[in-house]
């Protein structure tokens, strides 16, 4: 299987550099030369597999001959053998046709664990096949930050940096990181704030022969490999509710366009999605180019839902290529007017076909408040702020007689404030995850200095 750039400049890759690779080389994002299609007799005897053996067969697909079949199957049983739930993404009915697939049953209680816990297994499997390592640096403000840490915790081939502003993320957010005592991760808590630490990560990438030294390499979310792995539950969750014999639609809080894209690529394989119904918070980019047509970036404002607080949506490059026709060309015109002045408009027809797939929907604070409060009267479920923006966009676009799947993006415990104000219950953390409060926790505070931390990185490479 071989790997094309959206913007037509960059070499085609097979699917393993595809994923050590990253961004592509001419600044576009990676999607397969042709889509891998599925008949309904090969979905239908996806019926009953459970979740890791669906994960290697989906994943064999993008895979080709790159990777040999048992040890893809190898590499998804151990990514999906750290979930606190034997179903991994069990599907809950909430209403006559409206479900919830629950996507927070892995070690950081959020979706994101679904792609990075294969990411970090693939990484360690590509690297030591090559006889290469390789050393990961983030900057988080919470959340990013421990689900990579989980994804590569242990690894041998893998070393991670994670640079936080010291006393500036949450007790639960700083232990869910520094509790990972693994001789692999290092926790680097910087005197400075989350900008400091992102143009500290971004001073360590300029510097060529500092990232050449320790081959650097950043976990983004724009890895073909992370919508690889999230294709998956779509899947699982079409089969249960009787795919390829019935249709489907999907209801995804949205932020990046990374989640949502992976249910745009399962139709493309030949799975039934009738409607790819999109939920956003106040920052709407995505809801309003839906209405209009046009792109528009405006500032990001924080609301109740943090992981959707975003300005631009990487991910919808892809989808963009494939709305157009495959036109390297106009993506780049598109892509560098967005850089230049902050927009773009796509015309009249190839709005009407992207709206017959794409339906969305934007809630304000206050709504998702009154929606985790009506879903708690009316179903007992205890929902979380990502998650509910998504059961109230399936309200509106939902069709009658089609079944909608709402992805639920993150455990209500992970946002626990914002439930209580809603529900008056404070919802605990999974036992799994509740040790973190009591257990020891490893972490080194620093200077906000480049050289201080360089010197860190190269002294702990010189003695490993
Ligand atoms: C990252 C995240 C999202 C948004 O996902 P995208 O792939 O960026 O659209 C939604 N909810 C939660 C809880 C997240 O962590």
């Amino acid at each position: 299987m071989q790997y094309i750039s959206t913007r037509g400049g960059a070499p085609q890759l097979g699917f393993s550099d595809v994923t050590l690779e990253g961004l592509a080389s001419d600044g576009g994002l990676y999607l397969p030369e042709v889509w891998p299609r599925l008949d309904k007799g090969q979905i239908r005897r996806l019926r009953g597999v459970d979740y890791p053996a669906l994960a290697s067969e989906i994943l064999h697909q993008f895979n080709g001959d790159d990777i040999p079949r048992d040890t893809l199957g190898r590499l998804t049983a151990a990514a999906y053998s750290s979930f606190d739930h034997s179903a991994i993404a069990p599907l809950k009915q909430l209403d006559t046709s409206l479900y919830v697939m629950e996507l927070f049953h892995g070690p950081t209680l959020a979706f994101k664990d679904f792609a990075l816990q294969f990411l970090g297994q693939l990484f360690n499997y590509l690297l030591s096949q090559r006889g290469e390592t390789c050393t990961i640096i983030g900057a988080t403000s919470g959340d990013t930050g421990s689900a990579a840490i989980q994804a590569v915790r242990g690894l041998a081939a893998v070393t991670l940096y994670m640079l936080h502003p010291d006393g500036k993320v949450s007790d639960v957010q700083r232990r869910q990181m520094t509790t990972v005592l693994d001789k692999n991760i290092h926790n680097l808590a910087v005197d400075g704030t989350f900008d400091d630490c992102q143009n500290l990560v971004k001073a360590m990438f300029n510097d060529k022969s500092f990232r050449a030294r320790h081959n650097l390499t950043a976990v983004n979310s724009i890895n073909w490999a992370r919508i690889a792995a999230q294709v998956v539950y779509y899947f699982r969750a079409a089969l249960e509710l009787g795919a390829p014999d019935q249709a489907v639609n999907f209801s995804v809080p949205t932020g990046n366009f990374g989640n949502v894209l992976a249910g745009y690529v399962a139709k493309q394989m030949g799975l039934p999605i009738n409607k790819l119904i999109i939920g956003s918070n106040s920052n709407d980019i995505l809801t309003r180019f839906f209405e209009s047509g046009k792109m528009e970036q405006r500032g990001v404002s924080p609301t109740l839902s943090p992981s959707m607080d975003i300005q631009i949506s990487s991910n919808f490059e892809r989808y963009l290529f494939e709305l157009l026709g495959r036109d390297s060309d106009e993506i780049c015109n598109l892509m560098q007017k967005f850089a230049d002045t902050g927009r773009f408009e796509i015309d009249p027809e190839h709005m009407t076909e992207a709206k017959q797939l794409f339906a969305a929907h934007r809630l304000s604070d206050g709504e998702t408040s009154k929606e985790i409060s009506r879903v708690y009267r009316e179903t007992g479920e205890v929902m979380d702020p990502h998650s509910v923006i998504g059961v109230a966009a399936a309200r509106i676009h939902g069709e009658p007689g089609v079944p909608t799947v709402v992805l639920g993006t993150a455990h209500p415990a992970k946002f626990a404030d914002a439930v209580q104000a809603a529900t008056g219950e404070r919802v605990a953390l999974p036992l799994a995850a509740a040790h973190i409060m009591e257990g020891k926790e490893q972490l080194m505070k620093v200077a906000n200095s480049l050289e201080t931390i360089q010197t860190i990185i190269s002294a702990n490479r010189a003695s490993g």
